[in-house]
């Protein structure tokens, strides 16, 4: 009602230079209080009986927007129009990702749930006779079961870390980016506000690493996910069997459940190998246990083998310092791209992983060095100047930081199978930058 008011004075306001204010009056009135003008004037008649006047004026029709308001008629149903069901349908997509999200790590769960009845009571409890060996195994296994399973849910519910505050842009600074429609303009602005942080890392053609979703300038080594929509602190990859980017915050816990999760089928495999001789011999014959010991061992050494040259790949990434993304696209300093940018030495390198206490390092506690937001570099003393860098290196440059990982197809040739079994569906390339 309130907004309906001041769209029809335009075309009312014509009423009283024909020398009837109240008429005019009453057909606001009427107007607003929902009755037709014609019936406000019906029934001002009838009241109060008065010498002829010129005739009314018909009441100009109202305007579509304006007639909702003024019918008897209750307005039809709002339709939603392209736009609203364009929202409607990204907010359904992302509610079925997000349910369809959890189904790798549903499957996970279940196969090693099954791997822990299999192994504990068709192995330890009805097939093992030694009562030695019985609590052997059974201790062991319990041992790594717990830190693998520890470190699993670690790294499926450690939030991605997200740039601090000031890496936002303020909002004053926010209006000027936006008023600026010159990209030189928007680069300057964008260096001046670098100036204050510790970025050196820069965009493919020489410019502050900028996210437009998040709208934030991105510290060294941090990338915008599309998946968690928004941007991670040193993202990794975004990993669908923990529903989970893999960034700072939880590096370290994926490394370990991938070392105890190939510790745990390497001990189901060593322990369980023997039975397996021996029921494939026939000197046993528990039918039901003879089917769990079977896929055991089997199941147990195809993860191993895939889970093998995951956790060797990451054992390389971690000795080079670098991340996936990294791996397929060198970071930009101010010197020009460098793959070897972060690359303190092994030492170094594990200790900003693992932290410095090495008893700390086996354990999904943090002990990272740092907060995600910095990272020493092996050139720091030139890369800590940004006015070391001529536009001119940029313009050859040709790299294009935006184009890191939309190549899904490229980044995916290049995984082998044992990384495809984290990342298969759609990892890298939910990286928009
Ligand atoms: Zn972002
Ligand atoms: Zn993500």
């Amino acid at each position: 009602m309130l907004e309906a008011a001041p769209r029809m004075a335009p075309g009312e306001q014509k009423a009283p230079s024909t020398g009837n204010p109240e008429v005019w009056h009453r057909s606001v009135a009427s107007s607003l209080s929902g009755s037709r003008p014609t019936q406000a004037l019906e029934s001002s008649s009838e009241r109060a009986p008065c010498p002829p006047r010129p005739a009314p004026r018909p009441a100009p029709p109202l305007p579509s927007s304006l007639a909702k308001w003024t019918a008897d008629v209750p307005p039809p149903p709002r339709q939603a129009g392209p736009g609203g069901e364009k929202m409607a349908l990204s907010r359904g997509l992302r509610c079925c990702q997000r349910v369809f999200g959890w189904v790798p790590v549903a499957i996970i769960t279940l196969v090693v749930l099954w791997s822990y009845y299999a192994y504990v009571f068709e192995l330890c409890l009805v097939t093992v006779t030694s009562s030695i060996e019985k609590v052997a195994y059974l201790t062991i296994f319990h041992v790594i079961f717990l830190f693998f399973i520890w470190t699993y849910w670690k790294s499926i519910f450690t939030l991605p870390q997200q740039p601090d505050k000031k890496f936002h842009m303020s909002y004053a600074d926010k209006e000027r980016y936006e008023n600026e429609e010159r990209p030189e303009g928007q680069r300057q602005i964008l260096a001046e506000m670098a100036r204050k942080l510790p970025v050196y890392t820069r965009a493919g053609n020489g410019a502050i690493r900028f996210c437009d979703r998040c709208q934030l300038i991105k510290p060294d080594r941090c990338h915008h996910c599309s998946v968690c929509a928004m941007c991670v602190l040193k993202m990794d990859h975004h990993c669908p069997w923990v529903n989970n980017c893999i960034g700072f915050s939880n590096y370290k816990f994926f490394l370990l459940f991938l070392a105890y999760s190939l510790l745990y089928c390497l001990y189901i495999a060593a322990t369980v190998f023997k039975y397996f001789i021996k029921y494939w011999t026939e000197e046993l014959t528990n039918g039901r246990a003879k089917f769990h010991i079977l896929f055991l061992l089997f199941v147990a050494i195809m993860f191993f083998v895939s889970l093998l040259f995951l956790f060797g790949y990451h054992c390389w990434l971690v000795s080079q310092n670098r991340s996936t993304l990294e791996a397929f696209s060198a970071p930009v300093f101010p010197t020009g791209p460098d793959k070897n940018g972060f690359n303190l030495g092994i030492k170094k390198n594990l200790q900003q992983v693992f932290g410095e206490k090495k008893r700390l390092w086996f354990l999904p506690v943090i002990s990272s060095q740092g907060d995600g937001h910095f990272f020493p570099t092996r050139t720091l003393s030139e890369a800590r100047n940004p006015l070391l860098a001529s536009e001119e290196q940029w313009e050859e440059d040709g790299l294009d930081d935006d184009n890191l990982g939309k190549d899904g197809k490229c980044i995916w040739n290049l995984l082998f199978w044992g990384e495809s079994l984290c990342c298969n569906s759609k990892v890298l390339w939910h990286v928009n930058d």
